[in-house]
């Protein structure tokens, strides 16, 4: 899987070290020391022998990464099938500022007729399908359909085969819809529609989050968040600023625990006694990665009886939908039986709503805040313990 990864990024995505992608804008609006160290990293070009007792927490960070490669490859090979004309892995060149910018669009939909839609999908691979999407996802997404149309008529458009060989450089958009499928675009963006989605797959389920289209500002930011990182990176390597000196992101933060550059990262300012940081020993070692393993086995079996929940709750509404009678009666099925329910929605009190009557009852809106303020109720406060892998430790 390693080999692989290295083989697909050197095919695919060439020097990264050259150019900011729209993945490091992403990531760079996220957090900038991260987005940096990522970049100022050394790429691999041999995957290197991996200890036995390692493999698990490796194949933990980079499974998911390759399934998403995976399901790319599936999700490409159904649409051709089904007549779909796309472009896999369009790359887009375009500099700003002197800063050399490329977005790697997943796939590119080109509907010819009667009107032409080009729809650009990037796909995520995730363990349980998000409500909303991440900022940087939002962000890649409006880097790359921006660029899309701010450079249609000039030749930036690339591609390659799977080896990294190219069937074409440096084309404009409409030229190389020209050259792979023989079709005839407009030469400007006017009339065209460009819609970006994102299509986010579990192993069960997927959901698209969209469309959004191409946005001046939006382009912008990106622009110049790549023009920030890209110099926050050059100063790094000339000397000029350190690693530690560039902003990172503040309270807590998921991609934390996915950062290659949490191992020295100055939000986790360790503890000191007599000066020196504390480092404990094996026992307390071992309890937190036995704490940590076991936090992980509650999530997987918090999102297995929720599957399994839903399963059998449409189970029973099928079988309701026929049953003789309107009431919701037990089905049996083995040792256990079971019925859904209709439960009572939870209530709550709507505090604008209430704010509003105490001000219309007083008169008084600073009375009513009073009120508010002398009947609201705090909890003890209480501890929690915060856990987090250090990454780059033992692999
Ligand atoms: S550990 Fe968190 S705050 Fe520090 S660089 Fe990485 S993502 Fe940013």
């Amino acid at each position: 899987m390693l080999a692989q990864e290295i083989h697909t990024t050197q095919t695919q995505l060439g020097d990264r070290s050259t150019y900011v992608g729209m993945s490091d804008i992403g990531a760079a609006m996220e957090c900038l020391r991260s987005a940096a160290a990522r970049k100022l990293a050394s790429p691999g070009t041999q995957p290197h022998t991996i200890p036995p007792q390692h493999v698990g927490s490796i194949l933990k960070r980079h499974l998911p990464l390759h399934r998403g490669h995976w399901q790319e490859a599936g999700i490409t090979d159904a649409l051709t099938r089904s007549g779909h004309r796309l472009i896999p892995q369009l790359e887009i060149s375009a500099s700003f500022h002197r800063v050399p910018i490329k977005a790697h669009l997943d796939i590119t939909l080109i509907h010819e007729a009667p009107t032409p839609v080009i729809r650009v999908l990037e796909l995520k691979s995730n363990g349980h399908l998000p409500e909303t999407l991440y900022t940087s996802n939002e962000v890649q997404l409006y880097g790359q359909i921006g660029l899309l149309e701010s450079t249609w008529h000039r030749p930036c458009c690339s591609h390659r085969d799977e080896d990294g060989q190219p069937i074409f450089t440096r084309k404009p958009f409409p030229e190389a819809a020209r050259l792979l499928f023989g079709i005839n675009l407009p030469d400007t963006p006017e009339g065209v529609t460009i819609e970006g989605w994102v299509l986010s797959i579990s192993m069960a389920d997927a959901k698209a989050f969209g469309p959004y289209t191409p946005n001046r500002t939006m382009l912008g930011i990106c622009c110049n968040t790549a023009a920030d990182l890209w110099q926050a990176v050059n100063a790094v390597k000339a000397g000029q600023l350190a690693l530690d000196d560039l902003p990172y992101c503040q309270g807590f933060h998921p991609l934390c625990d996915w950062c290659d550059a949490n191992a020295t990262c100055p939000k986790f300012r360790p503890m000191r006694v007599d000066g020196i940081p504390v480092d404990l020993g094996p026992a307390h070692a071992a309890d937190l990665d036995h704490l940590a393993g076991l936090k992980e086995r509650k999530l997987a079996i918090e999102g297995d009886i929720a599957a399994i929940e839903g399963r059998i709750r449409s189970a029973f509404q099928r079988i309701a939908a026929v049953s003789d009678s309107m009431a919701r009666d037990w089905i049996t099925a083995g040792r256990h039986r079971f019925r859904v329910a209709s439960m009572p929605g939870r209530q709550t009190i709507d505090q604008s709503a209430l704010q509003e009557e105490l001000q219309a009852l007083t008169g008084d809106p600073q009375t009513a805040t009073d009120i508010l303020e002398r009947a609201r109720k705090t909890g003890q406060p209480h501890e929690r313990l915060f856990i987090g892998p250090i990454n780059g430790k033992g692999e």
